[in-house]
């Protein structure tokens, strides 16, 4: 019999600003006007950890939580009443069905086959999601008139808008097509607005909004500038600390080679990780509010930072990716929504 003997704690770890999180809701709360705030808690909560964040917003006052999979719905279960969990996918085959009525969360259906198969099971409260014009999920407007929807007790109508982080007339043919649902379907609550639509204004708000990326950082629109706060800091710490001479080179393939004698750290942290090879010779760290530069290419499990600006910096110190989300998707090329969902199991949260 083998002694299991948990393992020492990580050296790369996802600093959370809970007050920051907190904060966020309330404002997207706020900028709900009449409407109340959800929250998407999605992709282990956009990569954050599902299970405290959904507490922490939870404290905050939000009452409804939005998952893809009925595999998300576990972490949620320990913090908040299965009534306020609603998975996104629906309901694709028995299985799913037998678990939305065993724990009492409630599907989103999408399609008339969805809720055929509710219905069939037993039914009970439901949400429906009605496609408005991005073509993706969400029963289609001809749907509408089957005599099924007569017969589901609909919590939420649903609609999910494509372009509200745009100025585009796509927004306003949106709104209109949700109004026309709403002349259709019949049900306690009405939905429209993600983070971006949040700012699009009260004709946008309904009964209930559902940011995501607003409350964990994401600046998707100007409105958000200066209200909405970072909410998740990477940390790595350094594995060692070398002397380089002039003529050394960096890393793999050598893209960067020393000008003369200079300390760097080698940060436990790659693209393995999420921090992607993107970042290599454009990506900051911070220690002690010092910023230091990225060196040469970001290997699996490595980074390679200067660290001449910081000579009392040495080995086992914590330094944190320069990680702004929309600065940071201005310098790495990569979406807000990416750089949160990418950030790897590694991370202790
Ligand atoms: C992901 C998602 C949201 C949240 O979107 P953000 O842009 O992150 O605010 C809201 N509604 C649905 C249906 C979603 O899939």
């Amino acid at each position: 019999m083998i002694e299991i003997i948990s393992p020492p704690p990580s050296s790369l770890r996802l600093r959370m600003d809970d007050a920051a999180l907190g904060a966020n809701w309330r404002i997207l709360d706020a900028m709900s006007g009449a409407a109340t705030a959800g929250a998407a808690v999605k992709a282990n909560a956009y990569g954050l950890g599902s299970g405290t964040i959904t507490q922490a917003l939870a404290g905050a006052g939000c009452r409804a939580f939005f998952v893809a999979h009925w595999g998300e719905v576990p972490e949620l279960l320990a913090h908040v009443p299965a009534e306020q969990i609603a998975v996104l996918h629906g309901p694709l085959n028995a299985q799913d069905v037998g678990f939305a009525q065993a724990t009492g969360t409630r599907p989103v259906l999408n399609s008339l086959p969805q809720a055929r198969r509710w219905i069939e099971a037993g039914g009970g409260p439901c949400h429906v999601m009605v496609d408005s014009g991005m073509n993706r999920l969400g029963f289609a407007l001809d749907d509408l008139g089957d005599a099924i929807f007569a017969s589901l007790d609909i919590d939420i109508c649903l609609s999910h808008l494509a372009s509200a982080d745009e100025n585009v007339v796509q927004n306003a043919r949106q709104l209109a097509s949700f109004e026309g649902i709403r002349q259709l379907v019949t049900a306690k609550r009405y939905s429209l607005a993600n983070s971006a639509g949040i700012a699009l204004g009260r004709a946008y708000h309904a009964d209930l909004t559902r940011p995501g990326i607003a409350l964990y950082g994401g600046i998707v629109r100007p409105e958000f500038a200066g209200r909405i706060a970072q909410v998740a800091f990477p940390e790595a710490a350094i594995v060692q600390v070398r002397t380089l001479q002039a003529g050394d080179c960096v890393g793999y393939n050598a893209t960067f080679t020393a000008a003369g004698p200079m300390r760097v750290g080698i940060l436990g942290v790659g693209y393995a990780d999420g921090y992607l090879r993107c970042w290599s010779g454009k990506g900051r760290f911070a220690w002690q509010g010092r910023e230091v530069p990225v060196l040469g290419r970001v290997s699996m499990d490595l980074t390679i930072v200067d660290l001449s600006d910081v000579p009392d910096c040495r080995e086992g110190d914590w330094l944190g990716a320069v990680y702004d989300l929309p600065l940071a998707a201005q310098t790495s090329g990569l979406s807000q929504y990416e750089l949160l969902t990418l950030l790897g199991q590694r991370f202790s949260r």
